[in-house]
């Protein structure tokens, strides 16, 4: 028999919910975060810790992750129809699981571990409790994320379609505020050549409309901030699916309905990616840069629709934006951009010419960056400096303004001192207008090497500060039959801990949002009576803290 995976058969499927409540969701699919666009969607667990959490297909445990960070604890199910299904920041798996994930710790001696299973282990029926819901790993709240991906690519598709019918939306997505864009040397908004910002009001129809007029000359593009809406929550969501149109001629058109994990970082050139360091604000632009593969974009061939409108005639141009979710609800933006032959002030470049199509590496005053193709998403015009002997070890290189890389480039910074005897505790350093961000990386021969994704300010620092451990209430360990700790580090951030009972591996869970370190009464493993405890935390350097007590469970 032959079996051909299809999305349209399988997204025409329904699936019950993995929660005994009625579903609302506090995020979609292609929603925009920080780096990336939101892989799955974000049912509500009414602020609840612990409610079950049900497989919503037969299906085998595939994989098991538990990490400080990220996913939390995770379950991801495998479907005989090509699918997997994906549960994550659940408080903890059904007695089963949660046992064989225990085992596994204590074998590895590591509170993260990521487990790949073969189909034997765990066989799955449609609605069997798996574990609940929780605030594990990198999540602002309860709830739970659920993704479905195609099991052969790994890509994350649009999970909505499948519970179309169990959520009300009647509402439809809101435009904030639009972005209007000169291309440098080649166009001119208002007698302008920098971004402008256009304010969105509703007329007295309760349309969306332009409060100022714009006239243009030559290459321009759009952007736009926007949300989508649904009912019974008062959260914002992405936009699923959006076109721009000029004289009804479409001339940019997305739909996020699957893209890759490889793809997700596009995000960077998806939206204004300059304004959002700025301002925390999402402005999706309404153009695809050159170097921006993502899969979401509708195209009839390489060089369509990819946004830039040349205002070429003195005349109106009609504009129109169409913003569209998964039940058709439609925002429309209409406006007009009046043609005004003008001149256009000539782009003069400062910095070196970076092709996004080549590989562009700098190497001087002890520096080296390599940035292979496919790291930037349009050519740029590299600017360079640098400030002698910014720390006792190193300069500081001033590698352009910051700027998103697609993926790690490599860059080796050459010590102009190399005189700490301890090689392990350098590690270089972003240096922003407000904080030092710890990069990392290797020694070797007097020289650091690491990779970076964004360019910037860079320099080498030492870190020789250890950990802090902070017990929490220690009187109350031996009676709630829990040790907690508050764990931080100042630069190079926690990386192992290890915590033992009379000499014997203890798991201590970590919570890196809560900065948490904690160990509960396992009898299975532990006995009760009096015993040494002894936690030891390092950070990325190899510094060391040690915690010793006694404590009589
Ligand atoms: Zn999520």
């Amino acid at each position: 028999m032959l079996l051909i995976f299809s999305y349209t058969t399988v997204s025409s499927q329904k699936l019950p919910s993995p929660l005994d409540i009625p579903i609302i969701l506090s995020g979609n699919f292609g929603e925009l975060r920080s780096n990336h666009f939101h892989s799955g969607i974000d049912f509500k667990t009414q602020g609840r810790i612990g409610l079950p959490i049900r497989a919503v297909k037969e299906a085998f445990v595939s994989r098991i992750s538990v990490s400080p960070r990220g996913y939390g604890r995770a379950l991801y199910l495998q479907h005989p129809d090509g699918t997997t299904s994906v549960y994550a920041h659940l408080n903890s798996f059904a007695a089963p699981i949660e046992n064989f994930v225990r085992d596994s710790q204590y074998i590895k001696e590591s509170f993260p571990v990521d487990l790949s299973l073969s189909e034997e282990i765990f066989h799955i029926k449609t609605g069997q409790i798996i574990g609940y819901g929780g605030n594990t790993g990198s999540s602002g709240g309860p709830h739970l994320h659920f993704e479905i991906r195609d099991t052969q690519t790994n890509e994350p598709i649009d999970p909505l379609p499948f519970f179309k019918t169990q959520i009300k939306d009647t509402r439809k997505p809101q435009i904030r505020a639009m972005m209007i864009y000169p291309q440098e040397g080649k166009g001119i908004v208002n007698g302008k050549t920098e971004k402008q910002v256009l304010k969105i009001s509703k007329d007295k129809a309760g349309k969306d409309t332009v409060q100022t007029p714009i006239n243009a000359w030559g290459e321009i593009a759009m952007g736009i901030k926007a949300y989508d809406a649904m009912n019974d929550a008062t959260n914002i969501y992405g936009v699923r699916e959006l076109s721009l149109s000029v004289d009804d001629k479409i001339v940019f058109h997305y739909i996020l309905d699957r893209f890759s994990f490889a793809q997700t970082r596009y995000l960077n050139s998806f939206v204004d990616w300059e304004e959002w360091i700025l301002s925390r604000k999402f402005y999706m632009k309404s153009v695809i840069e050159p170097g921006n593969l993502l899969n979401c974009y509708v195209k009839k061939d390489a060089d369509s629709n990819n946004g830039i409108i040349n205002i070429e005639e003195e005349r109106s141009y009609n504009f129109k934006y169409a913003l569209k979710d998964l039940y058709d609800n439609t925002s429309i933006l209409e406006f007009e951009v009046v043609g005004q032959k003008q001149d256009i002030p000539t782009f003069k470049p400062f910095g070196t010419y970076y092709a996004h199509s080549k590989d562009n590496i700098t190497e001087r005053d002890g520096v080296k960056l390599s940035i292979p193709k496919g790291n930037l998403y349009t050519d740029i015009y590299f600017t360079y400096s640098m400030l002698k002997n910014y720390t006792p070890y190193s300069h500081l290189y001033k590698l352009h303004k910051r700027w998103p890389l697609h993926k790690d480039c490599p860059l080796e910074i050459t010590l102009c001192n190399d005189s700490f005897p301890d090689k392990e505790k350098y590690g270089i350093t972003a240096i922003g207008e407000k904080k030092i961000s710890w990069i990392g990386g290797v020694y070797q021969n007097g020289t650091i090497k690491t990779n970076i994704r964004e360019l910037g300010a860079y320099t080498v620092s030492i870190d020789t500060t250890s950990p802090k451990i902070l017990p929490i209430l220690p009187n109350k360990w031996a009676i709630e039959k829990k040790i907690s700790f508050k764990i931080s580090d100042n630069l190079s951030g926690i990386a192992q801990w290890k915590g033992t009972l009379n000499g014997e591996f203890v798991l201590f869970e970590y919570d890196a949002k809560k900065a948490l370190l904690f160990c509960e009464f396992d009898p299975k493993r532990m006995s009760i009576g009096k015993q040494k405890l002894e936690l030891h935390v390092f950070d990325a350097c190899g510094n060391e803290q040690s915690y010793k007590a006694n404590i009589s469970w």
